[in-house]
C-alpha cells in the first residue's frame, strides 16, 4: 500500500521527479538550529502555494511532535506558509502533491540534540511521520522523501546544521526517514476505523478500534482512560 522513494539532486529536480512519478505526498526532513541553545519549538514549512491538505497535515505533525517531545509549536499553529521569509518555499512549491518540510527539534539545543542522536528518538520521530501519512493519505501510494541538504548537485558537501555534541542535521534526518520508510512499507492494511493505542516508547502495549465519534476521557486522578 505504501511505497517510498528517496529523491536526490537539486531541490527543484527532486520535486519534478516526484511529480513525474505521481507521488501522493512529499516530505523533506530537517532539524532546526539557532545561535542560541534555548529555542524549543516544532514547526513545519509549507510552500507559499500549499493546499489545505498540506497545511492540515503540517499542523497535525507539529502538534503531535509537540505533545510527544514537550516542545511548543511555532508559526501559525505549527506551520509557516512560504517558509522563513521565503527560505524553504523553493523546496516545496514545485510539487504537485501535498508537501511539507519538517523542523521538529533543534540541533542547537543540547537535550534535543541528544534525542536526535538516539535510536529511540529517531524511532519516535519516524513513527509520528508515518502516522501522519496514514491519517492524511489513507488510500496509500508512492511517498516521496527528501533528505534536507544532502545529495544536492549544487553543494554536495552541505550537511546542514551541526548538532551540539556531534553529528550533522542531514545525516540524522536521513536516519529518521529511513526508519519511516521501513515502517511505511510494512503497513499492509491501514485500519479503516479510528484506533486507540497505549504506547511505551515505540512499543504498542494495547490497541483497539474505537468509533469515529467516541468521546474519550482521561481521568488523571484514577489513571483511567474511559471509552464510552
Ligand atoms: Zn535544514
Amino acid at each position: 500500500m505504501y511505497k517510498v522513494k528517496f529523491y536526490k539532486g537539486n531541490y527543484i529536480k527532486r520535486q519534478k521527479n516526484a511529480n513525474k512519478d505521481k507521488a501522493i505526498a512529499y516530505v523533506e526532513q530537517h532539524f532546526n538550529s539557532s545561535a542560541s541553545s534555548q529555542p524549543n519549538y516544532s514547526v513545519v514549512i509549507t510552500g507559499s502555494n500549499a493546499s489545505t491538505t498540506s497545511k492540515n497535515w503540517g499542523r497535525w505533525y507539529a502538534r503531535s511532535i509537540s505533545s510527544s517531545f514537550a516542545t511548543k509549536v511555532s508559526g501559525d499553529n505549527g506551520i509557516l506558509v512560504g517558509g522563513w521569509n521565503g527560505r524553504g518555499d523553493g523546496n516545496l512549491k514545485h510539487t504537485e502533491m501535498p508537501a511539507i518540510l519538517l523542523e521538529p527539534l533543534f540541533a542547537s539545543n543540547p537535550q534535543q540534540a541528544d534525542i536526535i542522536r538516539s535510536e529511540e528518538g529517531q524511532l519516535k520521530l519516524a513513527r509520528i511521520l508515518v502516522e501522519s501519512i496514514e491519517r492524511f493519505f489513507p488510500q496509500g501510494g508512492l511517498v516521496a522523501f527528501s533528505v534536507g541538504h544532502k545529495y544536492k548537485k549544487s553543494n554536495p558537501k552541505d550537511r546542514g546544521a551541526t548538532l551540539v555534541g556531534g553529528g550533522t542535521e542531514a545525516d540524522y534526518a536521513e536516519k529518521v526517514l529511513k526508519k519511516a520508510a521501513v515502517m511505511l512499507e510494512q503497513i499492509d492494511n491501514i485500519p479503516e476505523q479510528r484506533t486507540l493505542r497505549v504506547m511505551q516508547g515505540d512499543k504498542v502495549l494495547f490497541e483497539t478500534v474505537i468509533d469515529e465519534d467516541d468521546d474519550l476521557s482521561w481521568d488523571a486522578q484514577r489513571g483511567v482512560l474511559q471509552i464510552p
